[in-house]
């Protein structure tokens, strides 16, 4: 079998305008490509000949290659390439694993061509993850906190305090905190544990940020939080009870610093006294390009796995798979030794009026869509549920539209696809 290669990586092609793919797509047997043709041919050798460059149109999705080429005007204000803006969403193909789908084509092709058995994964998760990024990790635990909601209760900022509930909590322990929902994806995870039972192992994870000083200016890096504090120690030591992992949550100022990240790294370390493996970008802020020191800086600290690759205004398979792979370089070919695991979805992605906006049934159905691609695959489901947003009343989590407590009641038989 020969797959027949489009002129994507010529010297004077590739990284210039004319290397991007046009639409409409092309397709080959029912498949969006973004190179060559569907065309397919038997040679007087016997062999198959296949146009559509399955290759190329894998390399630019895996390697996010149009971020490289973009305008300044595709990414937001906080420097994240916008999924709007994307290829794959212009296309109608973001909530497609094209390069998954590819591999059944591939295979299927290779059957034509052997006498060897060439088997289908069988649909099923490899695994779930469920993860949470702590943000906010408490609603009020401090004096501060409790005026902030006392003045929030006057008619001058339209009375959208709550006092009484900050009171109770400032009063209790940090697990009566309305934010300390780890309990509820808990109970979610081992309620899916069960459902999959067989199929795979679900697990559950915490990314922490560390709050060091170079954080104390960025607003979007607040609020802040030490992790020597009683309560944050006490959050820790659920995770270690509860067999919760935990990764370290990169701060929006560190994001494009391999020096501060690495310093966050090792703070967490020294406070849950084991190698930190796996990272998430707060506000997803994943780099279009990792330089050669960032990815240098991850082998010599020990990170291995990341945990963003996401769109945050749009949900759907940015790396067109729905599986992990590892990170590779569009301007030098370089393959790293650092993991990326695709997010399937995140709760804000879903509900915020600036994002996608769904109504509670709408993602709920946008989410079976894409779960269902994920298990058709064989890839790995990975949710960020973020603990403020099932906190109870839902309005204290002081985010629109938030239906996702109510939504996750759901969720165990949506992703498994059973019934009552
Ligand atoms: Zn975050």
């Amino acid at each position: 079998m020969v797959i027949v290669p489009s002129r994507f990586f010529d010297d004077d092609i590739y990284l210039t305008v004319h290397s991007l793919p046009s639409l409409p797509l092309k397709k080959v047997e029912q498949t969006p490509l973004l190179y060559g043709t569907g065309e397919q041919e038997r040679g007087s050798d016997g062999r198959l000949r296949i146009h559509a460059d399955l290759v190329a149109s894998s390399w630019f999705l895996l390697t996010r290659y149009e971020e490289l080429m973009a305008r300044s005007t595709s990414f937001d204000e906080h420097g994240r390439f916008i999924g709007k803006s994307s290829f794959a969403y212009k296309a109608g193909i973001l909530d497609t694993p094209l390069i998954d789908r590819y591999g059944v084509l591939l295979r299927s092709w290779l059957r034509s061509c052997t006498e060897e058995a060439v088997s289908e994964p069988k649909p099923s998760y490899a695994a779930v993850n469920l993860t949470t990024d702590l943000d906010a990790p408490f609603f009020c635990r401090s004096i501060r906190s409790l005026v902030r909601e006392i003045l929030r209760a006057t008619p001058l900022r339209k009375g959208s305090g709550y006092p009484l509930i900050a009171l109770r909590s400032i009063l209790g322990n940090a697990q009566n905190d309305p934010y300390f929902t780890f309990p509820i994806l808990r109970d979610l995870r081992f309620q899916l544990q069960q459902f999959l039972s067989g199929e795979c192992t679900v697990r559950q994870w915490l990314f922490i940020r560390s709050c060091l000083p170079h954080t104390k200016d960025c607003l979007y890096d607040r609020p802040q939080y030490s992790l020597h504090e009683g309560d944050l120690q006490y959050v820790l030591d659920y995770c270690r009870n509860q067999d919760i992992r935990i990764g370290l949550h990169v701060s929006y100022s560190a994001a494009g610093n391999a020096t501060l990240l690495t310093r966050e790294l090792s703070e967490l370390q020294k406070e849950v006294s084991y190698p930190i493996q796996d990272i998430r970008y707060h506000y997803l802020r994943l780099p279009s390009r990792f330089s050669s020191e960032m990815t240098q800086a991850f082998a010599e600290s020990g990170i291995t796995d990341e945990w963003s690759p996401a769109y945050a205004d749009v949900a759907g398979f940015r790396l067109g798979t729905s599986r992990p792979v590892r990170l590779m370089d569009p301007n030098d070919g370089m393959l790293h030794s650092l993991t990326l695991h695709p997010l399937t979805v995140m709760d804000c992605t879903m509900s915020d009026p600036a994002y996608m906006h769904l109504r509670e049934e709408e993602a709920l159905g946008y989410i079976e869509r894409l779960a269902h691609s994920v298990r058709t695959h064989h890839g790995e489901l990975n949710l960020l549920i973020h603990n403020h947003t099932l906190a109870s009343p839902p309005a204290l989590a002081r985010m629109p539209n938030n239906y996702h407590r109510r939504l996750l009641r759901s969720l165990p038989r949506t992703l498994t696809g059973t019934s009552d």
